[in-house]
């Protein structure tokens, strides 16, 4: 199976800047940002999506949610607030088949998003 994109900047055959990183998962920078802080959070193991995740994968995304709380507070966004979006699938808007957790902040957010 060839890589994903996340995979590869994972393993650091891609450029990111990345901000976390332990031996479940890699969090770094949006290549296009949507919002002063636009970090991915990504597992290390490419789960295609939430939709495709299987029970056996239950501990990982508990770690994945208890990391988002480590890092917004290490962006700085915990206290102002912040967003995290898994967009799943076409209507979802996913582009990346690789599960990843956009945490966004750093601005007032709107609702619903488009
Ligand atoms: P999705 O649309 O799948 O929810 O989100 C994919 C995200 O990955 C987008 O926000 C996009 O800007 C970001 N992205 C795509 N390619 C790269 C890349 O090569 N490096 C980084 N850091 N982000 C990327």
């Amino acid at each position: 199976m060839e890589k994903t994109l996340f995979q590869k900047i994972a393993d650091k055959e891609i450029p990111a800047q990345i901000v976390y990183e332990d031996e479940l998962c890699v969090a770094f920078r949006d290549i296009s940002p949507a919002a002063p802080v636009h970090v991915l959070l990504v597992p290390r193991k490419p789960i295609p999506n939430i939709a495709e995740a299987k029970a056996e994968d239950a501990e990982l995304l508990a770690h994945l949610m208890f990391k988002v709380r480590e890092i917004a507070q290490a962006e700085g966004i915990a206290e102002s607030g912040f967003r995290t979006v898994l967009n799943t699938g076409s209507d979802g808007g996913q582009t990346v088949p690789h599960l990843h957790i956009h945490i966004l902040g750093g601005r007032s957010m709107q609702w619903p998003p488009g």
